[in-house]
C-alpha cells in the first residue's frame, strides 16, 4: 500500500499523521519549516530564556478531539483544566468582577453562574439568561441540526445578539469579548452561526465541556514532539525543512473522468510518488501548490479564494515585579482583551505577562513602539501594581495570517476532506469543520481526512 504524504506539521498534519500510523499506514510528513506546530507552537526567547508562544491558546473541556490526540501521544497532562468555569474580568472604574459556574447539569451551571455573577448588571444577567434559555430549550428540543440552524443563518453575530434583544452595552461588554475570543473576529462581520454553534458546544452540553484548558507548558511542548515520535515508532518519517512546490496530477481527459494524483514535487527538485496526499496546510499556501487550471476552474476549489485572513497580536513583557495575582483575566473597556500571567501557569522565570489582542485587524500595520505603549497604558489603567513596574523586555508577535475570517460568506467556502483529485484529501482549521479557526477544528479536521483516507484505499 502506498505510503500517505502529508503536507504540513501543524496540529492538523501531526493528528492525522498518528491517526493513520496507528490504523497501521505508512506516513511521511513534510513540514516546511525547519521546526514543527505550525501556528500553534513556542520558542525560548533567547534573552531571558523564557518560553514563549507564538500566541496564547486557550482549549475548552469540549475539544473532544483534541484531547483524544493528546491523550494518544501522553500528553494531555500538559493542559491544566479548569474544575469549573471560571472568569474574571477587570474593568477600569469597576476594578475585579467573576463568572463562576457550578457543576450544575447544563445549562443550569450557566444560568447560575450568570445570576451569581457580579460581573453583570441585574437587568443584563436576565438578557443572558432569556437568550442562554431560548438556546438550551432547542437543544433540549433536538432543534440543533447543525450550524444555524436556531435562526441565525446568514446573520452577523451582531443582527443575530440584536435580533435576540441583547442590549448595546452587554454586547459591548460580554458578548463581543466572547466573539472575538472564539471567532478571532469583530461581531459586525463575524458569522451568527458559528458563534451559536460554538455557544451550543461550549456551554450548552456539560460543566466539563465548558471549562477551560491552558497548557501548563510552551505550546509546541503539547504536541509536536510526542506526534513526531509515535509516527516514526510505527515507522514513519516526519522531514522538518521541506516544502512542497507542486503537485503531480494526471488528467486523462477522457469521459470526464477525475483527475488523479501521483505524487508530489518538493522546492529543492525531489519527486515523491504516491497516490495518497493529504493536504494540512492553510488555504493560502494550499493554493499555491494546487495546479493554477484546476485552482481557477473548478468550483470546489475556485469557492476556497472567498476565505480572508485574520490577524491576532500578542505582546509579551516581563516586568522587575508580579503585576497581578491572577492566572488569566478578560480586560473590559481596553484595547488589550486578556492578559495571561505566564509566571503562574508555566512557571517563566521572572514576571512575564503574554496579552492577546485578537481579531487585531486594525492595529496589526501599529508599530511595535505603539503597540507596547498602548499594552502599557491598557495596563496602568487596570492594575495598579503595573504603574510603578519596571519593563525589562519584550516580544511582540504579529500573526497576520492567525486564522480566516468567519465571516458570513466564509461557510460557503471551505472544502470537505475529499476532493475531485482522486487521491487528495484536505484537511486544517480552515476545511469544513463547523468550527472557527481552532485547534479543535485543525485536530478534528486531521481525523475526517484520516476515516476518508482509510475508507478510500
Ligand atoms: C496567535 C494565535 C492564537 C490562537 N489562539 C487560539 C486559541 O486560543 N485556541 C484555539 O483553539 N486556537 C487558537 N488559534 C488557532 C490555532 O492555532 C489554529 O487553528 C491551529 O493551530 C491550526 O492548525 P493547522 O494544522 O490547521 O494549521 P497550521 O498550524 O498552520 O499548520 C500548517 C503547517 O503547514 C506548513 N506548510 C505550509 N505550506 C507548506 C508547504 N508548501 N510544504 C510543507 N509544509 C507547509 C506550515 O509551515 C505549518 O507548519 C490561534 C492562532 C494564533 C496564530
Amino acid at each position: 500500500m502506498d505510503e500517505v504524504v502529508i503536507i504540513g506539521g501543524g496540529f492538523a498534519g501531526l493528528a492525522a499523521g498518528v491517526a493513520l500510523a496507528e490504523a497501521g499506514r505508512r506516513v511521511r510528513l513534510l513540514e516546511q519549516k525547519p521546526y514543527l506546530g505550525g501556528r500553534a507552537r513556542s520558542f525560548v526567547d533567547s534573552a531571558t530564556g523564557s518560553v514563549v508562544d507564538n500566541g496564547q491558546h486557550l482549549m475548552m473541556g469540549c475539544y473532544h478531539a483534541t484531547r483524544r490526540f493528546l491523550l494518544a501521544i501522553g500528553t494531555l497532562d500538559c493542559l491544566a483544566f479548569q474544575p469549573d468555569l471560571r472568569v474574571a474580568f477587570v474593568e477600569p472604574g469597576r476594578g475585579l468582577t467573576r463568572l463562576e459556574c457550578s457543576r450544575w447539569p447544563a445549562p443550569w451551571h450557566l444560568l447560575f453562574g450568570v445570576l451569581a455573577s457580579d460581573s453583570l448588571a441585574a437587568g443584563e444577567k436576565l438578557e443572558v439568561a432569556r437568550l442562554s434559555r431560548r438556546l438550551a430549550a432547542r437543544e433540549a428540543r433536538g432543534a440543533d441540526q447543525g450550524v444555524g440552524s436556531g435562526g441565525s443563518r446568514g446573520l452577523t453575530v451582531e443582527e443575530w445578539l440584536q435580533s435576540l434583544g441583547q442590549s448595546e452595552r452587554l454586547r459591548r461588554n460580554f458578548w463581543d469579548l466572547l466573539c472575538i475570543a472564539a471567532m478571532n473576529e469583530d461581531p459586525r462581520r463575524a458569522s451568527a452561526a458559528l458563534f451559536e454553534h460554538v455557544l451550543r458546544l461550549a456551554l450548552f452540553q456539560s460543566p466539563e465541556d465548558s471549562c477551560l484548558g491552558i497548557p501548563r507548558v510552551g505550546l509546541s511542548e503539547c504536541y509536536t514532539r510526542a506526534a513526531s515520535d509515535l509516527i516514526s515508532a510505527r515507522g514513519g518519517r516526519v522531514e522538518v525543512g521541506r516544502s512542497v512546490s507542486s503537485l503531480l496530477v494526471r488528467r486523462d481527459g477522457a469521459g470526464g473522468a477525475a483527475p488523479i494524483l501521483e505524487g508530489v514535487v518538493l522546492s529543492d527538485g525531489e519527486r515523491i510518488q504516491t497516490r495518497a496526499v493529504l493536504s494540512a496546510v492553510p488555504w493560502h499556501a494550499f493554493l499555491e501548490f494546487l495546479p493554477e487550471e484546476l485552482a481557477r476552474a473548478e468550483p470546489f476549489f475556485s469557492k476556497i479564494r472567498i476565505l480572508r485572513p485574520a490577524p491576532i497580536i500578542s505582546i509579551n513583557l516581563w516586568f522587575d515585579r508580579p503585576i497581578t495575582d491572577l492566572d488569566f483575566v478578560g480586560l473590559r473597556g481596553t484595547t488589550i482583551q486578556w492578559l495571561f500571567n505566564k509566571s503562574h501557569i508555566v512557571g517563566s522565570p521572572g514576571h512575564l505577562v503574554s496579552l492577546v489582542l485578537s481579531g487585531a485587524r486594525e492595529h496589526v500595520d501599529r508599530s511595535r513602539e505603539e503597540l507596547l505603549s498602548l499594552a502599557i497604558e491598557d495596563l496602568g489603567r487596570l492594575f495598579p501594581a503595573a504603574r510603578g513596574a519596571k519593563l525589562l523586555h519584550s516580544v511582540v508577535i504579529k500573526e497576520r495570517l492567525a486564522t480566516f475570517s468567519p465571516s458570513v460568506e466564509s461557510a460557503d467556502a471551505r472544502p470537505t476532506a475529499r476532493t475531485p483529485i482522486r487521491g487528495l484529501y484536505l484537511a486544517g482549521d480552515w476545511t469544513d469543520t463547523g468550527l472557527p479557526a481552532t485547534i479543535e477544528g485543525a485536530v478534528e479536521s486531521g481525523y475526517t481526512a484520516t476515516g476518508e483516507i482509510l475508507s478510500g484505499s
